[in-house]
């Protein structure tokens, strides 16, 4: 039976190339054969990159960033010259707040460990105010012998941080050498294979390629060693914006008209609690959540649902496909949302209008059984069919069932 994890893990992180980069310290010898002749030109095709179309921030929104505690004024200088660098062209403002900011959209961790990441885009928005959205480990990445690498992975962070994905996400981009990849990543980094499926090899959706083409010069493109590919190319690091990441950026953070490939998105706010409450007289648990909705000019239809989790962290087996959401007890309302909407459900004080319910006979469980709510939103892509996870979800406290 699938265990889950109660914690953040629906967000995306995405990592640095530079995790490989930081191992350069200290095993230099190891990884020198792969570092000699990374200037090497290498052939390349015009194209602008690869952007999550759902988790772009509004064109011309103001990014409030501030550091957690820790890193010196000079780094931290430089973090805040190096992340403007796509304020020339993209219509986003990165404003750097002060420390006791209580709420910001972007918080950078300067550190000494863990790597280079950043959540993706608006995923920011889905994390707790007190933790981190982007990691920057100053040791590992700001180095004497290689400061530019420094300037380029706070620039690469910044592009997850306003959307841009793995440029070798690209469908077909790199003819990749799986097993020298996962030999290579399993030996130098702690990933294990899933997560080198998720950082290197991962194939993104068609539909993300917003029409253009590959672009091996993307900041956002991993270093890729020549044995690491079956047609032996070698990808050296990029230290700046690639004419395909500036013209990206343009297009969907336009300074003058519309962004190219508006999709739906919505963005999950005021979210005070998901309660639910055992109702012996309705023979059912009782799922209330309470949060704002807001829209863009898209129509988007979106899925609530809410899927039955046991205290020993399981999914319970769905038995009838109506209470069922992969395989799993669960109940779910599709909700139309019209463009530029803006709504509250359960508004704290004011009349209940949204309810979510599920009947104990579709639960197997037996009674007194303690049980939990995961709610989620779903937002439906027509084009390419399939759920896509607007990286929103919670869980309520535990509940017995009462039949
Ligand atoms: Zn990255």
């Amino acid at each position: 039976m699938k265990r889950i994890l109660l914690t953040l893990l629906s967000f995306t992180l995405i990592f640095s190339a530079a995790n490989a980069q930081k191992i350069k310290g200290l095993c230099a010898t190891k990884l020198g054969k792969y570092f000699e002749d990374r200037h090497t030109k290498v052939d390349t095709t015009a194209g602008r990159g690869m952007i999550d179309n759902y988790y772009l921030w509004p064109v011309g929104a103001l990014l409030t960033v501030k550091f957690l505690p820790g890193g010196s004024s000079q780094i931290r200088n430089e973090v805040m010259t190096y992340a403007k660098e796509w304020e020339k062209y993209a219509n986003i403002k990165i404003k750097f707040v002060p420390d006791n900011t209580p709420k910001t959209n972007v918080r950078i961790k300067l550190t000494d460990n863990d790597g280079a990441w950043s959540l993706l885009g608006t995923q920011c928005n889905y994390e707790d105010q007190t933790m981190q959205t982007m990691n920057l480990d100053t040791i590992g990445f700001r180095t004497k012998d290689d400061f530019p690498y420094w300037r380029a992975t706070v620039i690469h962070e910044f592009g997850h941080t306003l959307g841009f994905m793995h440029e070798q996400s690209y469908p077909g981009g790199i003819k990749w050498d799986t097993a020298a990849v996962y030999g290579y990543y399993l030996k130098y980094t702690n990933w294990d294979r899933d997560m080198i499926n998720a950082q290197v090899l991962k194939v993104s959706d068609e539909f993300y390629s917003n029409g253009t083409a590959y672009d091996s010069k993307s900041i956002m493109q991993y270093w890729v060693a020549k044995d690491f590919t079956l047609d032996k190319v070698e990808i050296p690091a990029n230290y700046n914006l690639s004419a395909g990441d500036i013209s990206l950026a343009a297009a969907m953070y336009p300074k003058t008209g519309k962004r190219f490939n508006e999709v739906p998105t919505v963005n999950v706010s005021s979210l005070t609690n998901v309660k639910v409450e055992p109702n012996k007289a309705r023979g059912g648990l009782v799922i209330t959540p309470s949060f704002t909705l807001k829209s863009n000019s898209k129509l988007g239809l979106l899925y609530l649902v809410a899927r039955v989790v046991r205290d020993d962290d399981h999914y319970v087996e769905a038995t009838t496909d109506q209470y069922n959401w992969g395989g799993w007890v669960a109940t779910y309302k599709d909700i139309l949302v019209l463009p530029n909407s803006n709504i509250t459900y359960n508004k704290p004080g004011a009349k209940k209008n949204l309810e979510l319910f599920i009947p104990y006979e579709q639960i197997p469980l037996e009674n007194n059984a303690n049980v939990r709510i995961e709610f989620f939103i779903k937002l439906a892509d027509g084009l390419n069919k399939k759920y896509k996870d607007i990286g929103f979800k919670t869980y309520t406290q535990l509940v017995a069932i009462n039949k």
